[in-house]
């Protein structure tokens, strides 16, 4: 509860990979409310090919000295000793991230065992749910990182929030709830819980492919609660300007005018790598350990 309230401060905000002190300030300074520490971001790493492992304690150090906005670092799917790691340097927020290289095909890390709140990936609400029931203390569009390409985080949110409203018109009785709890395998009262809310129990962000101001509103206006740029922004010419125009979108979404504003005359974009040119899908990280 302590854990989910605090990733509840971060709602309608903009959470931005840095790999460096000097961007991170240039994240705090254009308004972003959390910052991830990276060596590496996605869109590097997709081109790697090797093992991405947590990053450097000493580099994530370095960042979380240079801002006074949270910090967040990433660690492997089931990689439970990295999160030991992390929780003693005390960063703010951990990811358990299908970006990097599992550590455990088959278990996520135990994260109610931890006090530092943790954020992972979904692309559908059983995921969702079980990545909550291991004590995720928010939820984050798995898309597809690295590319630039809104469509799969389009594709999970909207996945999400459907299930969700279609469960809650179709469950009506304790034996179709109990039954589709155990298919998703979670504990009914969860199930429950998100259907009365409507919503995820807890903050759901965007994630994988969120590239422009129009991207994070779009995002918005689908129903996230805040989004993560990772290779967008210091993949641009501008980063200054687009972080601020992205800050600025994610605020007032829904605003027509104001995104015009501020989607004009920001330079060049990420290049970026459509999709469907990923043909064989094992490449796509949001497949990992599928
Ligand atoms: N996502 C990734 C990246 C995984 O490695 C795994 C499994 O190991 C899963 C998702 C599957 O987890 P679950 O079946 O609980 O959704």
């Amino acid at each position: 509860k302590i854990k989910s309230g605090l990733a509840q401060m971060l709602k309608g905000g903009v959470i931005m990979d840095v790999v460096t002190p000097e961007q991170a300030i240039i994240a705090e300074k254009a308004g972003a409310c959390a910052v991830m520490a990276l060596e590496r971001i996605p869109a590097d790493m997709r081109k790697s090919g090797q093992v991405c492992r947590m990053s450097d304690p000493k580099m994530i150090k370095d960042i979380m000295a240079a801002v006074s906005i949270p910090v967040m670092a990433k660690v492997r799917i089931g990689h439970f000793v990295e999160a030991q790691v992390l929780e003693a340097l005390e960063v703010d927020y951990i990811d358990e991230s299908e970006v990097l290289t599992p550590a455990d095909w088959q278990n996520h890390i135990k994260k109610n065992e931890f006090k530092v709140p943790f954020v992972c990936g979904a692309k559908d609400l059983g995921e969702a749910l079980r990545r909550i029931n291991e004590g995720a203390a928010m939820i984050r569009t798995k898309g597809e990182a690295g590319t630039g390409d809104v469509s799969e985080a389009v594709k999970h949110i909207t996945k999400i929030r459907g299930e969700i409203a279609e469960y809650k018109g179709t469950l009506k009785t304790e034996e179709q709830l109990a039954e589709k709890a155990k298919e998703l395998r979670v504990p009914v009262e969860l199930l429950k819980e998100t259907l009365e809310q409507g919503k995820l129990p807890v903050v759901n962000f965007a994630a994988g492919g969120v590239a422009t101001p129009a991207d994070a509103a779009l995002l918005m206006q689908l129903g996230c609660e805040g989004v993560f740029v990772g290779s967008g922004i210091f993949k641009s010419s501008h980063p200054e300007k687009l972080a601020r125009a992205i800050v600025e979108a994610t605020t007032h979404y829904s605003d027509a005018k104001k995104l015009l504003e501020v989607s004009s005359d920001l330079g060049e974009m990420m290049g970026g790598v459509c999709v469907e040119s990923i043909k064989q899908t094992d490449k796509r990280l949001a497949e990992i350990g599928w």
